[in-house]
């Protein structure tokens, strides 16, 4: 979900977000407001601020099997704003293809929203399965998300994604949706429906947001899994604005159910090993042979920030960021998207993929090297 819409949304009561595109109905039947508190909204109240980057990809998240040395290796990340709401539809399709190959004995890479789905739903189908990774919850970047059911937020760019991705997008979250459902009432309710309002003014603009990429939105392709918002008759509610709706969201309590999945992996004899890679190449010392790669992101100003505040090496630098990162990044893939608008006439857009890339790109290495001169 997007920070502005939700800080924008909690102005008066105490709300946990608001929905993004809501359907206004012709005939709501609206119930009475439930009792909404006033938010205590103080800056002396802010006691932690966070910086996070969404792990994103212009062509959807990255599924694809690849040979490295001996190891066959199963990718199984960069869903951007979706990745809490998508992961057990995408794990179940990395575990599909890993356990293909007919090993048993699995190493999943990243304990995140991604690497925790995979390695449950390998053991579900009777793999052995040890998680390696850098950090775990609650130290990992999915604990920073917002834990809203937002399955097509940020998931790719219109134009980058290939022709079968809508169908695909389509099955994944069916799948996670239906896997969620098993979570409700659960002790603690790591995942409940909660209610959201949105709160608008300006009525040509509506509750929706407007974004400066052309996300693709696949929303519309599964309209019956979740409730429809109704805007508040004028009157009814306690808002400042002219405008106000309510919708039931899906909402995952992040701390509660990434504990829980944690939990959930170990009782089944799943082990963890604090390990980070450096290169592709130490795969090898796996004793697995079928690894699943669900790494997130890689940012690449971290380790130039190594090297400039901590006298990191030149050479292990240039393998690592050059090597390392440009394999985990998508520049070839952005570079041959520009390439491809261009050539079908799209200039402003090949234009406007060029520049808001190269932004990103330059903001994600300066938050890298903030971090690292702490
Ligand atoms: C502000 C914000 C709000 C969001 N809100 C939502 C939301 O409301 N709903 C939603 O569905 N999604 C949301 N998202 C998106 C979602 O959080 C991400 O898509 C998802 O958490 C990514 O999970 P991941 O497992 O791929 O990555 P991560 O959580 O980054 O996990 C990566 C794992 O890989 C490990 N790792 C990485 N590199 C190495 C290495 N070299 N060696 C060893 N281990 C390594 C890490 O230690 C970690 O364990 C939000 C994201 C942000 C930033």
């Amino acid at each position: 979900m997007n920070r502005r819409d939700f800080l924008g949304g909690i102005a008066l009561a105490s709300l946990t977000g608001c929905a993004r595109r809501v359907r206004t109905a012709a005939a709501p039947s609206i119930e009475p407001l439930p009792k909404l508190m006033p938010i205590r909204a103080d800056l002396d109240r802010i006691f932690r601020v966070t910086v996070c980057l969404r792990p994103f990809r212009a062509a959807g998240p990255r599924l694809e099997v690849e040979r490295v040395g001996d190891k066959t290796v199963v990718h199984n990340y960069g869903h951007g704003g979706s990745g809490w709401s998508l992961s057990w539809g995408s794990s179940s399709v990395a575990v599909e293809k890993a356990m293909a190959v007919g090993e048993k004995d699995v190493a999943v890479i990243g304990c995140g929203a991604l690497g925790l789905t995979s390695a449950i739903l390998l053991q579900r189908a009777g793999a052995k399965v040890t998680i390696y990774a850098k950090e775990r919850p609650p130290e990992v970047r999915s604990a920073r998300a917002t834990g809203s059911w937002t399955p097509d937020s940020r998931i790719a760019l219109t134009n980058s994604v290939a022709p079968d991705f809508p169908a695909l997008w389509e099955k994944m979250c069916r799948t996670s949706f239906h896997m969620y459902e098993s979570y409700l009432g659960m002790a603690g309710n790591p995942v409940e429906w909660t209610d959201r309002y949105a709160l608008w003014d300006d009525e040509r603009a509506g509750p929706e947001r407007k974004d400066a990429l052309d996300f693709a939105r696949f929303q519309n392709r599964v309209r019956d899994l979740t409730p429809r918002g109704h805007e508040l008759p004028p009157g009814s509610h306690p808002f400042p604005t002219r405008h106000a709706s309510r919708n039931s969201s899906l909402t995952f309590n992040i701390a509660g159910y990434s504990r829980q999945l944690v939990n959930d992996f170990l009782v089944e004899g799943g082990r963890i090993e604090r390990t980070e890679f450096h290169t592709p190449s130490e795969l090898s010392q796996l004793t697995q042979k079928v690894v699943i790669n669900a790494t997130g992101s890689f940012a690449l100003g971290f380790l130039t920030g190594l090297a400039l505040y901590h006298a990191f090496p030149k050479t292990p630098k240039v393998i690592l960021g050059t090597g390392l990162c440009g394999a985990y990044t998508t520049f070839s893939t952005f570079t041959f998207e520009t390439v491809r608008l261009a050539e079908d006439g799209s200039s402003s857009e090949a234009l406007r993929n060029l520049l808001g890339t190269l932004v990103v790109g330059a903001a994600a290495a300066a938050a890298g090297l903030a971090l690292a001169s702490l």
